[in-house]
């Protein structure tokens, strides 16, 4: 008997979901709208720390939202970090604009300020200055938002964060989705928290913020009949949804304590294998550790990659999983400009996430750590 399945990163629920859900369904608010919809956005902001905040469909509609918003139309370039998911690119391509992708550092793994401070200066000494920067914080971890923002806000280009793996994260004492100009996080399946399926656009700006509602809600004007001055969208969080966030909402913190305290073990139980190293925590910054990832050096783990541990993890009923392919090596962007080195491929050439759900046992965990050793001796 094959022993029972580990996820890379499952839905780990509290019990208070169903308590929002049944009061949805009490009071028949069924609906894209509703007071868990309302009470979400509300305990989003006071938790991240931002004025205002939109429950979106999902974290690629808030991304698209704040492209609209900031005007990004064809023609027009947006940087993007390369070493991402593609969700992070793709609504830029919805604008029919133009991805310009942007290697990281190897500390963070995240956007390199000096990468992105080239690319800037180039492109607006030839008058095609960018229309705006998405960053993101992989895994959890921080980007270095001192120089990021110093560099966008020296050449007037707005930041837009990419928050979506990085809910309860923090960089100097201040949470992750309070950065940008626009922020963005997502509630996936398989995020640190879920709502099944969501995402939430956050400003300081409330304008904004009310602008999105009103774009993500087909962009209805104020009249009695339906009278559109825009192109709309149908973005809005079910009220069902909403109400499985509140839920989660509560125990976020538990989360991340629990997905520190993988990283915690992993660390310990595998940091003396030859060639293993882990993704860093520079002092400034405190990870979600959503999940947990390491890199493997072929030169002196005696010949063992990223993908000998993940078929025999695979062989055992455990899933682990390459880190994200940069987008400059993605077939269906290979005509993008990229600006950088080789530290995005290098990651993605050694490293791998390991199990790291909020949900592991210690049986679980010891049982990996043994089953990685085991390769190793
Ligand atoms: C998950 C994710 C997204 C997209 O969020 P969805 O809610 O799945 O649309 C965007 N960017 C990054 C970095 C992500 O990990």
């Amino acid at each position: 008997m094959p022993q029972d399945k580990i996820w890379l990163s499952s839905p780990h629920l509290s019990g208070n979901e169903f308590k929002y859900v049944q009061e949805a369904f009490d009071t028949n608010w069924v609906a894209p709208l509703g007071p868990n919809v309302n009470a979400f956005e509300d305990e989003l902001a006071s938790y991240v720390g931002t004025a205002h905040a939109a429950a979106l469909s999902s974290g690629t509609a808030a991304l698209h939202l704040a492209l609209v918003m900031l005007g990004v139309g064809p023609g027009d370039l947006v940087l993007c970090q390369s070493f991402t998911f593609a969700a992070s690119a793709n609504p830029i391509m919805y604008q029919g604009a133009t991805p310009v992708f942007i290697d990281s550092e190897p500390t963070t793994w995240n956007i390199c300020p000096d990468a992105l401070k080239t690319a800037l200066e180039k492109y607006t000494a030839r008058e095609q200055k960018p229309k705006a920067v998405i960053g993101v914080h992989l895994y959890g971890m921080p980007a270095r938002l001192d120089e990021v923002l110093a560099v966008c806000a020296k050449y007037g280009v707005p930041f837009i964060e990419d928050a979506a793996e990085a809910l309860g994260s923090s960089y100097r004492g201040q949470k992750l989705g309070s950065f940008g100009s626009l922020s963005v996080l997502s509630f996936n399946g398989n995020k640190i928290i879920t709502t099944s399926g969501g995402g939430a656009l956050l400003s300081n700006d409330e304008a904004l913020i009310n602008q999105a509602r009103f774009l993500a809600t087909q962009a209805r004007d104020s009249a009695p009949h339906y009278q559109h001055s825009q192109i709309g969208y149908n973005y809005r969080l079910s009220n069902v949804c909403a109400g499985i966030g509140r839920g989660q909402l509560e125990v976020l913190d538990e989360r991340v304590a629990q997905r520190r305290s993988n990283y915690d073990y992993y660390t310990q139980v595998l940091s003396d294998l030859p060639g293993v190293t882990f993704q860093q925590e520079p002092a400034d910054s405190f990870s979600n550790r959503w999940l947990s990832c390491i890199t493997i050096d072929p030169a002196s783990s005696g010949g063992i990659t990223w993908e000998t541990v993940r078929l025999r993890l695979e062989e055992e009923n455990i899933e682990s999983r390459p880190l994200w392919k940069p987008m400059h090596l993605q077939p269906v962007f290979q005509s993008a400009p990229y600006w950088g080195g080789r530290v995005a491929e290098g990651l993605f050439e050694q490293g791998l996430c390991l199990p790291s759900g909020s949900n592991l046992t210690d049986h679980d965990r010891s049982r990996i750590a043994e089953i990685i050793r085991t390769l190793f001796k």
